[in-house]
């Protein structure tokens, strides 16, 4: 699997420690009225489909579950 410094991987995070991150990076409200999507398909990003979190300058980015979002994220970074 790749990883980045700045990825942080949730598949393995439990959902109370999601909400601690999300509320961390002071997304929580928003993550959960559905107002993020997924970097490259455009998915709403939803508890149950969200795979990575990347805190960047600007906001944070979501990137889905789909095998072709992580492949092509991969590839492109
Ligand atoms: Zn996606």
């Amino acid at each position: 699997m790749f990883r980045r410094q700045l990825n942080v991987e949730v598949d393995a995070v439990l959902d109370d420690d999601m909400d601690e991150l999300l509320a961390e990076l002071n997304v929580k409200s928003q993550f959960y009225a559905g107002e993020y999507r997924c970097l490259l398909c455009e998915t709403t990003i939803t508890i149950g489909n969200v795979k990575l979190i990347i805190p960047r300058k600007d906001g944070v980015t979501f990137i889905c579950d789909k095998p072709s979002c992580m492949v092509e994220f991969a590839i492109e970074g």
